[in-house]
């Protein structure tokens, strides 16, 4: 049964529903936030316009012009205080996540630990901002000078964020790119706008210049398109889904992009695998966060022999899972975004099931909260095998040969992670080869990511990749000086 949560405010406001270049203003229009589990409304922030997004990276794009020196030592020292501030307000932080998103307290709480592990990550990179001297003498038309490259940021990050992490996926933009020395402005997504003004009001108390951030909540047709097609904006690094994606990067143009999109991510189990750690890794990695991750497990390819006692396992587990409401500690399973995300994996479950799918566990929704569900004798093209679910739905399939399990893995349009479960290392490392992914994950479920770690995919899972470091790499660009000596 589901159980739903005390009717109690938030502890948190933010001081006004937008942030522009340092200023908390309210836009002219406002847009409410709900809590998905039981809709109660929990505040309202700007349905920034475009005309209000103009004046917002026009701010910022001031401020970075402007060469107020903002050195990157105290860059560092800003991200290492926003880390310890972030962990500070842990208590209020979590709250914000879990209420206006879908984690469960619990998860919320993990995500305030990782966003600070993102921000001193990012304060570290401040380190890396070197170049190198050039060999210009190596050639005849370069004898005679002398010359080098620096990192130069790149100048205004548009950040446009989705809303499953909405603490982390934030900073994952927002900390590299004030690392690099660049101004931000951020368009969090629609429903989980209150964390990123949070976090914004961590940010300035922790030192980062007004003028540098900005935060503009509202649509993604509204103020994300806007953000995206502003002429002042250098570099677009998005997070979302696929089709999404096409349209940022079409309203985008030619400038720089960095996109973070979906999975449909397998894990292989082999018939020498420890099966009962296989079964515990998969159901973790497939229902937490009611399955709204992009590195969640959707997919398991399982060898005929071991199949059996895999599946039993992944039923018994899946089965002690608890379902209810996102403040009790005990939950293991909260709601999905909104009924009409839930009456989706609803509706693609029954597109399986009417192809011959057998409902093994789960299959069932109540309002927003859809149950954990795990599908075997799925056909190849039912959407739960093709598409990326985004749900709490996953697929358990034996496989002959370990070429099938390849083959069957890399038969998906996405290629984010995989995860593979075997004894033996030639095997692992022969499977890790051949997978058409950006991290494979052996012995563990795709679900696993430290935030150092180049992070993103090839195929339709982004362009580029982000990981602290790789991020600011992108953010920032080589600058040459060369001097012609007399
Ligand atoms: P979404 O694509 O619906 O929205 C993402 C963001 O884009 C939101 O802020 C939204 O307002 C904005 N947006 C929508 N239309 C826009 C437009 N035309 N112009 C500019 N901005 C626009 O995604 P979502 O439902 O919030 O998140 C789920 C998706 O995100 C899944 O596909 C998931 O795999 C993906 N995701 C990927 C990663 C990753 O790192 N690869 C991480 C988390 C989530």
């Amino acid at each position: 049964t589901v159980e739903t949560a005390p009717a109690t405010p938030l502890t948190w406001r933010p001081p006004a529903g937008a942030l522009w270049s340092g200023r908390w203003v309210d836009g002219a229009s406002t847009m409410p936030v709900h809590d998905p589990e039981d809709g109660r409304l929990l505040g309202h922030v700007t349905d920034t316009s475009p005309a209000e997004v103009d004046e917002a990276v026009t701010g910022v794009a001031a401020a970075v012009a402007s060469g107020a020196s903002w050195p990157a030592w105290r860059r560092r020292e800003a991200l290492e205080e926003a880390a310890g501030l972030v962990l500070r307000h842990r208590e209020r932080l979590a709250e914000v996540i879990s209420r206006e998103g879908c984690k469960t307290l619990r998860e919320a709480n993990g995500e305030v630990s990782r966003a600070a592990e993102t921000l001193r990550l990012s304060a570290q990179q401040t380190h890396r901002l070197t170049g190198e001297t050039l060999p210009f003498s190596d050639t005849s038309r370069g004898e005679g000078r002398l010359g080098w490259y620096t990192r130069e940021p790149v100048g205004v990050v548009a950040a446009i964020t989705p809303f499953n992490d909405p603490l982390n996926l934030v900073a994952h933009k927002v900390g590299p790119a004030l690392a690099g020395g660049n101004g931000v402005v951020l368009k969090p997504a629609e429903a989980t706008p209150l964390t990123a003004l949070a976090f914004a009001e961590i940010l300035l108390d922790a030192g980062v210049p007004a003028g540098r951030i900005a935060v503009v909540p509202g649509t993604g047709g509204g103020a994300g398109h806007a953000l995206v097609s502003h002429p002042l904006v250098d570099l677009v690094s998005f997070t979302g889904g696929h089709r999404t994606g096409n349209a940022v990067a079409g309203a985008a143009g030619a400038k720089k992009t960095l996109m973070e999109l979906g999975g449909n991510n397998a894990v292989l189990v082999l018939d020498d695998a420890d099966t009962r750690a296989a079964a515990q890794a998969v159901v973790a990695g497939a229902f937490g966060v009611a399955g709204q991750n992009c590195l969640s497990v959707q997919r398991v390819f399982v060898a005929a022999r071991v199949f059996a006692p895999l599946l039993r396992d992944v039923l018994s587990a899946t089965e002690k899972l608890r379902v209810g409401s996102k403040a009790d500690l005990r939950t293991d399973i909260g709601p999905l975004i909104s009924e009409r995300e839930a009456r989706r994996v609803e509706e693609w479950v029954r597109e399986a099931r009417e192809g011959g799918a057998v409902v093994r566990a789960g299959g069932r929704r109540d309002g927003t909260f859809y149950w954990p569900t795990v599908l075997t004798d799925v056909p190849a093209d039912a959407k739960v095998m093709t598409e990326e679910i985004f749900g709490p739905v996953l697929v358990v399939e034996p496989v002959a040969t370990v070429d099938e399990a390849v083959a069957r893995a890399n038969d998906t349009r996405y290629g984010l992670q995989a995860g593979v479960f075997t004894t033996s290392l030639d095997t692992a490392l022969d499977i890790a080869e051949r997978l058409r992914v950006g991290a494979v994950m052996i012995n563990d479920s795709s679900d696993f990511r430290i935030d150092a770690m180049p992070f993103g995919g090839p195929k339709r899972s982004g362009v580029g990749r982000e990981g602290v470091r790789y991020a600011v790499e992108a953010m920032t660009e080589p600058k040459v000086v060369a001097v012609r000596r007399g």
